[in-house]
């Protein structure tokens, strides 16, 4: 199959057009959203939709993210829309919120992996949006990366991973927040949040006034001693080794400096990821800034993009400093996390 790529022009242009009905139609369009990249196929027909997995390589118990440009959208594929849904769909969206409700008989089984429920959301972004109206259907879309590769937040990320699989790529810009949605499951008291993302547990909290996390969201931030690699969790990785190193800022810049000048003995070519305010300490030719240590942000705007970068200069290891869990440091942390697989360091201890 040959890839179409369109730079976005305006949501008149010929190619746009041709994207839109082909969404429609059945075949695979990535898209820009304010959070990443989406591969994104008509959420109501199956075979588009289990083009989908095949694409991505995902397995297909892995529901998808319905998309939708209006409210008229979501109306036909839950069977209720409960106040305290309202209240964060006027709150939030559109917006990085992806909200869990029951569903009807008119979203396939395949787009919700099976489960009764569906996932949906109104994302950020004029193409976006425009796109799915043109479509005129809901629009399931898992970020737009081969399974289990860092998420594309540029156009070109993913012609790297699905160029010949899919019939078009929209370059719409670098993505804003650039980590996904945050998930929360509202068909249970109190809501759940499922998946942190650009809306922070509090900003949820002040609508709802209350949520929980999810126990693996808990538990995971717990993890403070070293972690033996754990594939079962590897997701949004690089192809080099990752590990998140934590500590207090002299016990990290310490640990890492010897960890890299050891590797450098050995052969080992390692990339630190690091704070801007940290880099002299490791020298420009070992690290790369990720951004300020006092902007969650930023480093999330520019995670997945480092990722990919630390495969194109062919990095065998690469140490992540950790950064607060909190705001959108949580997901950002949750991303980094799964990356190592569960390769945590403790520095000091
Ligand atoms: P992605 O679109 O690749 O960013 O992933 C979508 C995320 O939403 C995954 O973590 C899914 O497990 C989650 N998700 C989608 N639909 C549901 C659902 N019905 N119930 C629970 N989680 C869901
Ligand atoms: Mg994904």
């Amino acid at each position: 199959m040959q890839t179409k790529y369109i730079e976005f022009t305006s949501c008149d242009a010929p190619g746009f057009l041709d994207a839109a009905r082909a969404l429609k139609e059945g075949r695979l369009v990535a898209f820009p959203t304010e959070t990443v990249y989406g591969l994104g196929a008509n959420a109501l027909d199956r075979k588009a939709v289990r083009s989908i997995y095949v694409a991505k390589g995902r397995p297909v118990d892995n529901p998808l993210i319905v998309h939708i440009s209006d409210l008229e959208m979501l109306k036909p594929l839950v069977t209720e829309i409960k106040p305290d849904v309202l209240k964060l769909i006027s709150a939030y969206w559109p917006g990085p919120l992806t909200i869990i409700m029951k569903k009807t008989s008119v979203v396939p089984d395949i787009t919700t992996g099976g489960l009764d429920t569906v996932a949906v959301r109104m994302p950020d972004n004029p193409v976006a949006l425009e796109l799915i109206r043109k479509a005129g259907v809901p629009v399931a879309a898992p970020s737009a990366n081969r399974s289990g590769r860092p998420s594309p937040t540029m156009a070109k990320h993913v012609l790297e991973d699905l160029n010949g699989k899919i019939s078009y790529i929209i370059d719409g810009g670098q993505c804003k927040v650039g980590v996904e949605s945050t998930v929360v499951d509202m068909t249970v008291e109190p809501a759940v949040i499922l998946r942190p993302g650009g809306i922070t547990p509090l900003m949820i909290k002040q609508v709802l006034g209350s949520v929980e996390l999810d126990r693996s969201l808990i538990e995971k931030a717990d993890i403070g001693k070293p972690k033996s690699p754990g594939m079962k969790y590897k997701h949004y990785a690089p192809k080099a080794e990752v590990f998140v190193v934590s500590g207090d800022y002299n016990d990290i810049v310490n640990w890492l400096s010897k960890a890299v000048s050891e590797d450098k003995k050995s052969g080992i070519k390692s990339v630190v990821l690091a704070a801007k305010e940290h880099i002299q300490e490791y020298g420009l030719n070992n690290a790369i800034s990720f951004g300020s240590i006092n902007d969650a942000s930023e480093v999330a705007s520019n995670i997945f993009r480092l990722f990919r970068e630390c495969d194109r200069i062919g990095a065998e290891k690469i140490y992540v400093e950790a950064i607060p869990k909190e705001g959108i440091g949580l997901a950002v942390m949750n991303r980094i996390e799964k990356a190592a697989g569960g390769k945590i360091i403790q520095a000091g201890e």
